[in-house]
């Protein structure tokens, strides 16, 4: 904000002013922030100064009208999408990206099957959360949880998303309490160690997917780099230090790491008391060869977990006609039938 200032020779409280304005009263451009003289917000437009980092592209929406999934373009043409579910019951999250595509590879993940592009700045993570808060104000509600689910690996890009967590907790700007944040990793060991010492009260998942280093490596290829030794013995001085909940996120992949044997194995690594176990039905993508656990055995796998003590969720699955549920944003253009212009929207 300092360099800000000292570019576009702002005085401080001007600056306030304006950040205010951007993250508090979510105006979406310069020309409209009243408070700023004109001949201010003249200058700052003339200086191609823009509050927006992201442009819609196409906003789609699902039958249920439960979710809504945007498309953004970034400066340079990138794209990423974002995804708002507002919950039957009042509760609206907003899963948001932290990079453009993913270098991870996951083999059941879309993001990860069409490959990486850039990190997102902090202000393009943040602005999807901004777009969203907006669209959510002029009907009169609120976000009240933010997920870093959406594209790429947040802890891949920890500055920005850090710096990303600060602007949409900051009280005196966008305020959403820690707790209402989550952040999901595929598990890179040294970034949970860090995030453990900064002790925040925002919230960790972590995608395990397999209770064997042969099952997970399979999936996830990060698993050779970081094996589960190495995870679980982060993830355990995670909680020694925080004292805070663990979510673990569990895919269920028909033939897979759906039999009683994963659920057993799954069972043994989930022994410390802050450990939580969300199981998630898997949705489709376009390049894997895998389907999805019929929600029969889904049950079976979790009473399994259940009679071991281990606490549950089984995940809604939420705007697959939209592809929009989880592991299905590939930010590429969508089949028409539900895509509305954004501009017109
Ligand atoms: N890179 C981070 C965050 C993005 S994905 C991570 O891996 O955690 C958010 C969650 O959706 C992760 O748990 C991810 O493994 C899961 N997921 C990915 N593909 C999926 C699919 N096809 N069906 C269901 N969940 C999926």
């Amino acid at each position: 904000m300092a360099a800000f200032a000292g570019a576009h020779a702002l005085e401080p409280y001007r600056l306030q002013q304006l950040y205010r304005a951007a993250v508090k009263e979510l105006v979406p451009d310069i020309g409209a922030i009243s408070v700023l003289p004109l001949e201010l917000r003249e200058r700052l437009a003339a200086e191609q100064f823009e509050l927006e980092s992201l442009t819609p592209v196409t906003l789609q929406h699902s039958a249920d009208e439960q979710t809504t999934k945007g498309l953004f373009r970034l400066h340079d043409g990138s794209e990423v999408e974002a995804v708002l579910m507002e919950h039957w019951g009042g509760r609206t999250t907003v899963c948001i990206s932290s990079q453009a595509g993913c270098a991870y590879a996951c083999a059941f993940c879309s993001t990860g099957q069409a490959g990486f592009t850039r990190n997102l700045s902090a202000v393009e993570i943040f602005d999807q959360a901004r777009f969203f808060a907006r669209d959510l104000k002029a009907r009169g509600k609120k976000i009240t949880n933010i997920v870093f689910m959406g594209q790429g690996e947040p802890f891949a890009n920890y500055e920005s998303v850090m710096d990303a967590v600060a602007l949409l907790n900051d009280p005196h700007g966008f305020g959403l309490g820690h707790r209402h944040i989550t952040i999901s990793t595929v598990g890179l060991v040294p970034q949970i160690e860090r995030f453990a010492q900064a002790a925040l009260q925002v919230n960790l998942a972590v995608s395990l997917h397999a209770p064997t280093d042969a099952q997970r490596a399979a999936l996830m290829p990060v698993n050779r780099r970081y094996p589960l030794a190495q995870l679980m013995a982060a993830c355990a001085a995670y909680i020694e230090r925080t004292r805070r909940k663990i979510f673990f996120e569990y895919v269920m992949l028909a033939g897979v790491n759906d039999d009683d044997a994963s659920a057993r194995a799954l069972a043994q690594l989930m022994r410390a008391r802050l450990y939580h176990v969300n199981l998630i039905p898997y949705n489709a993508t376009p390049d894997a060869p895998l389907r999805g656990t019929p929600e029969p055995r889904i049950r079976a796998f979790q009473r399994i977990l259940d009679a071991a003590g281990v606490p549950t969720t089984v995940r809604t699955p939420m705007g697959r006609d939209i592809a929009a549920a989880c592991g299905q944003l590939r930010a590429q253009t969508q089949p028409r039938a539900n895509v509305r212009h954004a501009a017109a929207g």
